[in-house]
């Protein structure tokens, strides 16, 4: 695996360490350069390993880290954070309170993910290792993390995960949002998808990407993509495309439909919209969550 760095925005490093090849997940990781160095969203061990000899082609010492922040703990975003705080002395691991227990005892992450990743996920992934407690910084909503020449806020988004964190910077206007405004691959660039793994809340989703959408930012950086900046039509499109999964999954609902049904209408639906012959796994997950967070709402009702 070789790691493309670019210099996506001031100070802001996109690491591109490109696809594995069990899962196709491209992953990409930002490293913000400034008095004390911050690195968003490792990735896994595996991922987190080749980032280390990056982060000293940019003339970093990465034992100067100062912040390691994983959007979520979902193991391609922070299945490397243990690793990466066993190796590394200074930097404070940040997640949202949901997902601090987790990363200093990943026996039940580890769990979760093999619905996703399937039972051999270490294999590609590499081992999820704990984060020594004392080096977790479980921040606030709206908690400002100050650098010399930047804040970062931290803006919780939950939805695709209870535990999902956005930061905002104020030097570049970005916003790094891990997968909280949608997946988008290059054969549908124009089309994040909502990605709803189990345990998903659609309508937490829809009201995180008003939330985010609302800060304005001016650059989006993508954790499974790319930066990009066409904010507002990347987020109505997504916030489109959410809707109207609901109401055909609800349509389905009320129809009596078998999820394996659904799934097809669903993808029928993905389809109108994409050339792409194979759906991504993230997209095919994606859609479970879905299925299961408005069967429980109908069978509440
Ligand atoms: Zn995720």
């Amino acid at each position: 695996m070789t790691v493309r760095i670019e210099e996506v925005s001031r100070s802001t490093y996109l690491l591109d360490c490109g696809q594995d090849a069990t899962y196709s997940l491209p992953q990409v990781a930002y490293l913000l350069i400034d008095d004390q160095p911050v690195l968003i969203d490792p990735g896994s061990t595996s991922v987190a390993a080749e980032l280390l000899p990056a982060i000293g082609d940019l003339g970093i010492d990465a034992q100067e880290l100062a912040y390691i922040i994983p959007t979520h703990i979902h193991l391609d975003h922070g299945g490397g954070v243990g690793y990466l705080a066993q190796r590394l002395h200074k930097p404070k691991v940040v997640v949202h309170p949901k997902g601090a227990d987790h990363l200093a005892d990943p026996t039940r992450l580890v769990r979760g993910a093999r619905f996703v990743f399937g039972d051999n996920l270490e294999e590609t992934m590499g081992p999820v290792l704990p984060v020594p407690r004392e080096r977790i910084h479980v921040p606030e909503d709206g908690e400002v993390i100050h650098l010399q020449s930047r804040d970062l806020r931290i803006v919780f988004a939950p939805g695709h995960a209870a535990h999902h964190i956005a930061i905002e910077d104020n030097l570049t206007g970005g916003l790094f949002c891990g997968d909280a405004l949608g997946f988008i691959t290059d054969a549908m660039p124009d089309t994040p998808f909502p990605v709803g793994l189990p345990p998903f809340d659609a309508e937490a989703y829809v009201e995180s990407i008003d939330k985010l959408a609302g800060l304005s930012p001016k650059i989006l950086f993508y954790a499974h993509h790319r930066a990009r900046t066409e904010v507002k039509a990347l987020t109505s499109r997504l916030r489109e495309v959410c809707i109207t999964l609901g109401e055909i999954i609800q349509g389905a609902i009320r129809d009596g439909m078998e999820d394996s049904r659904i799934s097809e209408r669903v993808v029928e639906y993905v389809m109108s919209f994409s050339s792409v012959s194979d759906l991504p796994l993230m997209v095919q997950v994606g859609i479970s969550g879905y299925v299961q967070y408005y069967r429980s709402r109908h069978s509440a009702s």
